[in-house]
């Protein structure tokens, strides 16, 4: 079993392991998740200059309310810095 930590922003890292075959490309960053992504995180990282891009399945993307999709990670974030799924501070 292998094992990698993936720094999806704002403090915050998964660690990921695989055993077995490689997961296919394209599916979830969810740990354990095999189901194909359809979106990407829109959360911005620390430095602002780009979007967390966490691949993200139909199971596994969160709605901000608007039109955007977090992590689960960025979605408990949120919900930890303002107390509701307000992401207006990202824009
Ligand atoms: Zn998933
Ligand atoms: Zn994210």
């Amino acid at each position: 079993m292998s094992c990698e930590t993936i720094d999806v922003g704002n403090g915050f890292a998964a660690i990921v392991c695989s055993r077995g075959a490689r997961r296919a490309r394209n599916a979830c960053s969810i740990p354990g998740c095999d189901r194909k992504h359809s979106r990407l995180c829109d959360s911005k990282t620390r430095d602002d200059a780009s979007t967390c891009d966490a691949k993200l399945c139909d199971r596994h993307a969160v709605s901000d309310g608007k039109d955007r999709d977090l992590c689960p990670a960025h979605a408990q974030h949120a919900v930890d810095v303002d107390g509701t799924l307000e992401a207006s501070r990202f824009d």
